[in-house]
């Protein structure tokens, strides 16, 4: 709009350029806005050492306290493992957005002077595929013990054995060890449940 001169006095000119300036101040029609890898926080399979992402692998752990850096110490950030009747156990793994692949925090716990709410972080906890393993958690194509993204596409039935696959979230080809804070799964256990499991609440 700045760059359109001053309308004319001859109401030609004017009405043409009235036009051009409707034309250009009509929203987009852009039903779906593509997300970018940085907007996503995407992290190469290579950044997360080929784990998944999970607290466990994460430099905001307080490993002794099984606490968040960034979230407090009101809330635990471990495993649990549960059960329904007639089904094989199952182990669950924390993780959320700001997931950040390093060695957690092994001395004093330490905290963020602004601790951040769980919900706005994306806190959540992920089934791995068996009890016991050394890594579960999240990226796109569930390889390495992690659980696999719902947004995660490949042409075959089995997610885990194509290297490479469509994330529609970012519209573009992705690896499958990679992840982003858009990881997403039907499945997800929320962080208020799991609290109630690892307090012993619940079975
Ligand atoms: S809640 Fe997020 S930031 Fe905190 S330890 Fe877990 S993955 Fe890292
Ligand atoms: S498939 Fe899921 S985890 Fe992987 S980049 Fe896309 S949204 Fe993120």
């Amino acid at each position: 709009m700045d760059n359109l001169p001053m309308p004319p006095l001859s109401n030609r000119w004017r009405d043409k350029i009235n036009s051009i300036r409707r034309a250009k101040t009509r929203p987009d029609i852009w039903l779906v806005q593509p997300v970018t890898k940085g907007q996503a926080l995407f992290v190469t399979a290579e950044g997360l050492g080929k784990k998944p992402a999970s607290c466990f692998t994460c430099t905001m752990m307080n490993e002794s306290a099984k606490t968040c850096q960034l979230i407090g110490d009101m809330l635990k950030v471990d495993k649990f493992t549960c059960a329904t009747p007639g089904d094989a156990p199952t182990e669950f793994w924390p993780c959320c957005g700001m997931h950040h692949y390093g060695e957690p925090n092994k001395g004093v716990a330490t905290y963020a002077e602004y601790c951040s709410d769980p919900d706005n972080l994306g806190l959540v906890w992920i089934n791995a595929p068996r009890v016991g393993l050394a890594y579960g958690g999240a990226n796109c194509s569930g390889v390495d013990g992690g659980d696999d993204c719902d947004h995660y596409m490949v042409e075959g039935t089995d997610k885990r054995a194509e290297p490479e696959g469509f994330c529609r979230q970012l519209q573009t080809t992705v690896p499958g060890g990679a992840v982003c804070a858009l990881w997403g799964d039907d499945d997800e256990v929320s962080w208020r449940e799991a609290q109630a499991h690892i307090e012993g609440v619940v079975d």
